[in-house]
């Protein structure tokens, strides 16, 4: 294992990382995971805590769904989704749109990751509005602290200083808002579409919108006519405590991008929905030009939509929603006590999704660059918890499967740590 490690540090180059700090240790290595939870290269027993960068949903080597995917691996593992189909992704297709409402949500467009769910949904939505006659509807607009991926077209609406100004020059304009109300001052008619992570915001930390909120925003979509545009890569899959974040406020969007979950976070593999009043603007004679020339190689995988069938399986056979209520109910209890400590001043939950947010007793924050949460997190490793934090804000966000009596370990874990690393500021 020292070997593989010291090959990491010499050539791998990882995602959001310091290379600097991260070449100065070895590397945390996992080998193993099962359930919820993750062993590494010393036999050590972490708990996933934030479900692996936020994509399991059902724990690792769940039986189904490693069986699924060696079954179509023994038939094919990948075929083109230009210019033939396979029959996974035609059953993915179907089902996903099953658990909408009948003729809402009835086109499946897949991609691989969360940013190009997003991308294809925002050239969709620009074509749309050329092919219907409408082609100054151009302007996307996005909410403060967004994030909706990496690749240049998700950048461009994400609202996170650190992360995207740096890329300022080289972005699809964007107008910025922070409510819903805020679109009344913008052209209504040049608005292609309004983009929002629904509920909660992840990577702002964990930032819960106020209730009504998509609602309204909705509403204000229906009068100007903007397309909206639902980004659940994170919240999809029961993580909120409904299968999907939209259904707490019973809006249907014109795009819903999928990823993270999609496959239970077994493989790459993302969605973008739509309804057939978008779908039918793109179609006409060849040398009509209206086709949508987008795609990837690995669109519609026939590995990654068996993991995602079985998934889907999994939340009915193991009733998983409902048996998440009381977990949720639980994670509510335990970030209660959580807020006595000193050092823990707000903590917030949504669904099975919660941050916590550490500051000075005065409510000052610590200064960024003492990168205290993330220190916290290290030192939660040595009480047996995994996961990462968004600045001061630690995530706690592990697999659905987990138990009370995981979860009660993992808070746990957070409050040791936060002992440690804050009582010696
Ligand atoms: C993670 C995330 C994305 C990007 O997904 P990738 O698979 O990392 O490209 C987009 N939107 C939201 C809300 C996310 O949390």
């Amino acid at each position: 294992m020292q070997h593989l490690q010291s090959l990491d540090k010499t050539h791998c180059w990882h995602p959001f990382t310091q290379m600097r700090e991260w070449c100065a240790h070895d590397p945390l290595m996992l080998v193993e995971g099962e359930g919820a939870v993750l062993k590494d290269s010393e036999g050590r027993e972490y708990l996933d805590g934030n479900s692996s960068i936020w994509t399991n949903i059902h724990g690792h080597r769940h039986p189904k769904i490693t069986r699924a995917i060696r079954d179509q691996l023994d038939r094919v593992a990948h075929v083109s989704f230009l210019g033939s189909t396979n029959a996974p992704a035609s059953e993915l297709a179907g089902l996903l749109c099953a658990l909408f409402p009948p003729q809402t949500l009835t086109r499946v467009f897949f991609s691989d990751d969360g940013s190009t769910a997003v991308e294809a949904a925002m050239k969709m939505a620009v074509q749309f509005w050329q092919l219907s006659g409408e082609p100054k509807r151009t302007r996307f607009v996005a909410f403060d602290q967004a994030y909706h991926g990496d690749t240049a077209g998700a950048a461009s609406l994400g609202g996170i200083g650190t992360f995207h100004d740096r890329f300022a020059g080289h972005r699809i304009p964007v107008d910025r808002i922070s409510d819903p109300a805020d679109l009344d001052k913008l052209p209504g008619n040049e608005i292609a579409a309004v983009v929002i992570e629904p509920l909660i915001q992840g990577a702002a930390g964990m930032r819960v919108w106020p209730s009504g909120l998509l609602r309204r925003l909705r509403e204000k979509c229906d009068e100007t006519g903007a397309l909206l545009i639902l980004d659940e890569v994170l919240t999809g899959f029961g993580r909120t405590g409904k299968m999907f974040a939209c259904e707490h406020e019973d809006v249907i969007p014109d795009f819903l991008c999928l990823a993270k979950g999609l496959t239970g976070g077994y493989l790459p593999l993302a969605a973008t929905m739509t309804n057939e009043k978008i779908f039918s603007a793109f179609l006409g004679d060849f040398a009509e030009l209206k086709t949508f020339f987008y795609g990837h190689s690995y669109t519609g995988n026939a590995l990654g939509c068996a993991a995602a069938l079985a998934s889907l399986d999994v939340f009915h056979e193991e009733n998983v929603l409902e048996n998440l209520q009381p977990k949720i109910a639980c994670m509510s209890g335990l970030l209660e006590e959580l807020k006595q400590d000193p050092f823990v001043f707000e903590t917030r939950q949504c669904g099975f999704m919660a941050g916590i947010e550490v500051r000075r007793p005065d409510g000052e924050p610590f200064p960024w660059q003492a990168r205290t949460g993330g220190r916290i997190c290290e030192e939660a490793r040595k009480h047996g918890l995994l996961t990462r934090p968004v600045l001061d804000t630690i995530v706690l966000m592990p697999p659905l499967c987990t138990s009370t009596g995981q979860l009660a370990i993992a808070v746990d874990a957070i409050r040791c740590a936060v002992a440690t690393v804050c009582g010696r500021e």
